[in-house]
């Protein structure tokens, strides 16, 4: 048997019911983290938020303003905002998206132990950055070409809302700011808006991972 994990944004388009019914039949299993990844990451950030607000207090940070906690879960637009705005006003943490939490979790599972798991990823560039990690036995792929690999025929299922919307971070202290689409990301940073906001929210694709180059 082989194991595979789909992404949220696949579920939601396909069903996901059809799609572990078709899978079945390929032999693929599907499967899910035991953990609940998005609350424990939402967490990770909400500390790092914290840390970066006290130590502006206590005149260890880069200056009187907090500096400001860039999203990681988005691959693209954080390797953008790195690569072109990186100074001591923002902080880069090192926080996995939670989708390669997910897969370390799987991979590290001694139920699916010395069997093939596939991940499946909304866009080539989060697949990029989980191969990167080259967990045990696991592979990680973007949904469509997956699903054209295995020639599945399943009917798409029109969707209002992403299931990855924008606001994942609202609720946590401070100013949140929440930007999507790569000319807007740019341009935020570019003017200087994120001075004074705790974290900034950023995904790459217009609304959201639906919109991605592997749905
Ligand atoms: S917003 Fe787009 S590029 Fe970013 S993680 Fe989602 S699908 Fe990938």
């Amino acid at each position: 048997m082989r194991y595979i994990w789909i992404n949220p944004v696949a579920r939601a388009m396909y069903g996901y019911e059809a799609i572990r019914r078709a899978l079945k039949q390929k032999e693929y299993e599907c499967i899910d983290a035991e953990a609940d990844w998005g609350g424990i990451v939402r967490e990770k950030y909400r500390k790092l938020v914290q840390e970066t607000g006290e130590a502006a207090a206590s005149g260890t940070g880069w200056g009187v303003t907090p500096a400001t906690v860039v999203d990681a879960r988005c691959p693209k637009a954080y390797q953008m905002v790195k690569h072109a705005f990186e100074g001591p006003e923002l902080v880069f943490g090192d926080i996995h998206p939670i989708l390669i939490h997910i897969a370390i979790e799987l991979s590290e599972t001694p139920r699916y132990a010395g069997a093939e798991k596939i991940i499946t990823t909304p866009c080539a560039s989060l697949a990029d950055e989980g191969n990167a990690l080259r967990l045990q036995d696991t592979r990680f792929i973007p949904w469509n070409q997956f699903r054209e690999a295995l020639g599945l025929q399943l009917p798409v299922e029109a969707i209002e809302a992403s299931p990855i919307p924008p606001g994942y971070f609202a609720g946590l202290p401070g100013r949140i700011d929440s930007i999507s689409e790569e000319h807007r990301i740019w341009n935020y940073f570019r003017r200087g808006d994120d001075r004074g906001a705790s974290l900034v929210e950023m995904l790459f694709c217009k609304d959201g991972c639906h919109n991605g180059d592997g749905v």
